[in-house]
């Protein structure tokens, strides 16, 4: 095999050396894209190759770098299309330390770990080598911020936006991403819920970066979160597929329905296309044997929750199955937090997409989701009710009526 290597090796300089006006040659990696992504508490930076390439990866100190050194490769992309800088990198250049070598450093901020490997192709996704530079002071604090050390006050909702960063979703005949309406939608839903006294969001995803699936079960568990909505879109082919579903967790993943089987089955590859590469969550609730009563218990409360948000859906927009489903969704995976995962459209379907890309939209479908929230509290006996339930606005600057019951606090 080395030989052939090294063969292969001198066969491509012979043919650079022969036509050194030809960009790239044959054999030869070629980095076609890059982008970085920002997270708050790393950064990701990604390049698309052609082809699986040999490289290295490694820090300079004093000031402080990050060197990428790419074995016979070449730049195809432009560096300076990256919006720079970023909490992490400040600038970003290329050179060739040794022919055929593509070097990339990047001029970091403050002494950051590298962490890179590299993802197969998937999804239409090329090769990609990703290098994630976390940021252990500010990963510490943004912990902090979403974890125990903020004070519990009221009801916690766990709001997930599906997907991000690498992974933009279903992608719409327009060109509208998944991601993009999931967290728009998040952050509605988010706004609503704060500003309800008694009632707390956590956003489990802030900005356009992936979050992998376990680490967003593990951020709702940290935040003692009351209950978890993960908002998605779906698409199919047809293009007259409309209407929302909402689905919680099937313990045994042994589900009759065939749909929900292959939609559990799309969004649980969030992790292949959005970029993880180990196990970089350490969540001791996973071990953890939940007593069936108990999980039992939460499952039921789900498909209260579910049923409810389908209740308020119906008044926002179509709905596709007028009964919850389920599926085993990875991200469901808090068993003792009622979660459920909600498809609010098809963005395959050119008018729900506009639709969908609508902020007044948006905002109907977080205070569906709001006031089904109010609605599930209040039937587990955790909100006091009032007479005029169904009026609850979805401006929630009046939700102040809702007083939190001492109960279950
Ligand atoms: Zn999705």
């Amino acid at each position: 095999m080395k030989s052939i290597r090294v063969i292969s090796g001198i066969v491509a300089l012979l043919l650079m050396s022969l036509s050194s006006q030809v960009s790239a040659v044959a054999g030869d990696g070629l980095v076609r894209d890059v982008r970085l992504w920002t997270a708050p508490d790393h950064s990701r930076l990604v390049f698309d190759l052609n082809q699986k390439i040999e490289y290295k990866v490694f820090p300079l100190h004093n000031p402080e770098r990050i060197v990428i050194d790419m074995e016979r490769t070449q730049l195809k992309a432009n560096l300076n299309s990256l919006q720079l800088p970023d909490p992490v990198v400040q600038s970003i250049r290329h050179g060739k330390p040794t022919s055929g070598t593509l070097r990339v450093v990047m001029d970091v901020k403050e002494r950051v770990q590298p962490r890179t490997f590299l993802l197969k192709p998937m999804q239409g996704k090329p090769y990609r080598l990703v290098v994630d530079l976390s940021r252990p002071e500010q990963a510490k604090q943004a912990a902090m911020r979403s974890g125990e050390s903020r004070a519990k006050k009221g009801l916690v909702i766990a709001i997930d936006a599906g997907h991000g960063g690498e992974d933009p979703g279903a992608i719409g005949p327009r060109k509208l991403y998944e991601k993009t309406v999931t967290l728009a939608v998040a952050k509605e839903l988010a706004k609503i819920v704060d500003a309800t006294p008694g009632m707390n969001a956590v956003l489990i995803r802030n900005g356009d970066y992936f979050v992998p699936l376990k680490k967003r079960v593990y951020l709702a568990r940290k935040a003692k979160a009351d209950m978890m909505i993960s908002i998605h879109a779906d698409a199919v082919r047809q293009r007259n597929v409309e209407g929302s579903s909402v689905y919680t967790l099937s313990e045994r993943g042994a589900t009759q329905d065939r749909a929900a089987r292959a939609l559990a089955a799309k969004e649980n590859a969030a992790d292949e296309v959005g970029g993880v590469e180990f196990d970089t969550v350490d969540d001791p609730m996973v071990t953890q044997i939940l007593g069936d009563m108990f999980r039992r218990d939460s499952l039921n409360s789900s498909q209260i929750l579910a049923e409810s948000i389908i209740g308020k859906l119906k008044h926002a927009g179509p709905v596709k199955y007028s009964a919850p489903k389920r599926a085993r969704f990875f991200v469901l995976g808090a068993m003792e937090i009622p979660s459920v995962l909600v498809e609010l459209d098809y963005i395959s379907n050119p008018a729900r997409e506009k639709k969908l890309k609508s902020r007044d939209h948006q905002k109907k479908l977080a205070s569906a989701l709001f006031n089904a929230s109010v609605s599930f509290f209040q039937k587990m006996g955790r909100l006091k009710s009032t007479p005029d339930q169904a009026m609850l606005p979805a401006d929630s600057a009046t939700a102040l009526q809702y007083a939190v019951s001492e109960q279950g606090l």
